[in-house]
């Protein structure tokens, strides 16, 4: 991945609070108020980026700088899970990632916190194109099984691989999921064009 200073996806830079601000509770998002948990940089309930890391003391200026970076990746995953969550998207995999990068920026270990928060956004974001895909090509397997159940067509097999591919998004497989929708689509094609040349043979024969 590259690594970019100061746009909105750059690091996080610690902010302090305006003085007067009035501060309920300072582990909350100052937005809504929800909780926030330590290296929690997105509200999970109103999407607001907040702006505050744990101060650690002692760190060199290339440390204070990873912080930053890793502090920044974990933000991009989180904006990028709760966009997922928002569709509807189980994410445990990236949950996973997350949890673990947090851990280690809690523990001071920034360039492992960095590693694992990218990889989690990369797989949240993964995820989310092939949940979009999938629900395309859901839509053109059940147009395409109507069609061949119309035409009289068997449709047993391209059935069953629609019912695998809604099991793997319920299990939140939807690379897996979109592979069986794909096929399903694949299958009710097959048995239309052979419901279709059977009818063009015996047509010849009436000719
Ligand atoms: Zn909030």
């Amino acid at each position: 991945m590259t690594l970019r200073a100061n746009d909105s996806h750059g690091p996080v830079v610690e902010e302090r609070v305006l003085p007067g601000t009035p501060v309920e509770n300072p582990r909350g998002c100052p937005a809504c108020g929800g909780e926030l948990g330590a290296y929690d940089l997105v509200c999970w309930t109103c999407g607001t980026k907040v702006r505050h890391l744990p101060p650690v003391e002692n760190l060199t200026p290339q440390m204070r700088e990873l912080q930053g970076i890793a502090a920044g990746a974990i933000a991009n995953a989180m904006a990028s899970m709760l966009a997922g969550r928002r569709l509807g998207l189980r994410l445990s995999i990236p949950e996973d990632l997350l949890q673990a990068a947090q851990r280690a920026a809690i523990h001071g270990n920034f360039p492992v916190a960095l590693e694992l928060a990218s990889r989690s956004g990369e797989e949240a974001e993964t995820l989310s194109i092939a949940f979009e895909a999938l629900q395309g090509r859901l839509r053109k397997a059940r147009h395409l099984i109507a069609l061949a159940r119309e035409e009289g067509a068997d449709i047993t097999e391209a059935e069953r691989l629609l019912e695998m591919a809604s099991g793997a998004s319920e299990a939140g497989d939807y690379r897996g999921a979109l592979r069986y929708a794909i096929k399903a689509g694949q299958k009710a094609e097959e048995r239309r064009g052979g419901v279709t040349a059977w009818k063009v043979e015996i047509g010849d024969w009436l000719k």
